[in-house]
């Protein structure tokens, strides 16, 4: 669970100056077994970033990232951590080393997190991962070498080395957007397989608004890395409460999820004519303010606080604090 997380990061100018890039800024998210929950945003929106603080590549400016209810320290055992929480990365093939066969990659991985043994028992347990990523024939795989596999057996590979410290918390760095477009829904698959039939909470990060759809239980929206959205799937996806929701799902290519309709649309223009901000420098208050057609002044002074919505969605938007939500849609209460 991320609690109102935020990270800075120094960057160096040619002159010899330094400023900081606020990549994340009031961050939350939380995760829940058997459930995927999708954090879906543009490029740059800070998503990644977000995915290693949870599995604790850097540790947050602000905020607080929390396994099973309780705060993680730098006094937190990291093997432990990492035996709960995996990260597998958007690119399968950097993620696996060219000069190891499968064999050695799932050997490694098996006994780094403690579960080693005899040889023909570590053998069972890596013939057992390929089984449970459907990567077949298994013997064979074990053999191969990443690049005698194709993007989509080396992303199941990827899943399965990850799968083998038992963890209970799978991060899923935008897994299928290196993929071809005819195996991307196979991961898709597997992915809720796992969720359902061994109950890991799944974090899947996209930009794909329609893929989110397809899977996640959960949504989260980010943008200029802020957590500005969240809730049940339907909640988020039929009827989005904040505006840069909206503006995603309008430019979304599924026609079925556009809400645009003529003249009188106020988003109309809008995704053409806006850019994600600088995250060197941002926007004060809500990021998206440059880009909104609601946006007013207090967008420009402070980020507003959260609503919460009788069908347990949440947003972060000033409409709504301003008892303006009838203008993002007509029908939604809030609680
Ligand atoms: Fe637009 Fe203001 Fe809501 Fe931000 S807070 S999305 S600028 S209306």
């Amino acid at each position: 669970e991320a609690v109102d997380v935020g990270k800075e990061f120094p960057v160096h100018d040619r002159f010899g100056g330094s400023r900081a890039v606020r990549a994340v800024e009031h961050a939350n998210l939380a995760l829940y077994p058997g459930r995927i929950t999708a954090l879906v945003g543009e490029s740059g929106s800070g998503k990644t970033t977000l995915a290693r603080l949870l599995a604790l590549f850097h540790p947050p400016t602000s905020g607080e990232i929390r396994l099973d209810g309780l705060p993680v320290t730098a006094a937190t055992p990291r093997g432990e951590y990492h035996s709960a929480v995996q990260l597998v990365f958007q690119d399968p093939f950097a993620a696996l080393n060219s000069l190891h066969r499968a064999r050695y990659m799932l050997r490694r991985a098996l006994q780094l997190h403690g579960r080693g043994g005899s040889r023909a028992e570590v053998e069972r347990a890596s013939l057992d991962l390929l089984r449970r990523v459907n990567l077949t024939p298994p013997e064979r795989i074990l053999d191969s070498f990443p690049h005698q596999l194709s993007g989509g057996q080396r992303q199941r590979l990827v899943i399965a080395r990850a799968l083998a410290v038992q963890p209970r918390v799978l991060l899923a760095d935008e897994p299928i957007s290196m993929l071809d477009v005819s195996i991307r829904l196979d991961v898709l698959n597997l992915l809720a397989t796992l969720r359902d039939e061994q109950g890991l909470a799944m974090l899947y990060i996209t930009h794909d608004i329609a893929s989110a759809r397809y899977l996640a239980d959960t949504v989260h929206v980010m943008y200029a890395g802020q957590t500005v959205e969240g809730g049940p799937r339907d909640s988020v996806i039929l009827q989005p409460k904040h505006p840069y929701t909206r503006l995603l799902l309008d430019s979304s290519p599924d026609p079925a999820r556009s809400m645009a309709d003529g003249a009188d649309d106020p988003f109309a223009g809008v995704a053409e004519a806006g850019e994600p901000p600088n995250l060197a420098d941002p926007p004060p208050g809500c990021r998206f303010h440059p880009r909104c057609p609601f946006a007013m002044d207090e967008c420009r002074r402070e980020f507003p606080a959260r609503t919460t919505f009788a069908d347990g969605g949440w947003a972060h938007c000033w409409l709504h604090r301003k008892g303006r939500t009838g203008e993002l849609l007509a029908d939604v209460a809030v609680s």
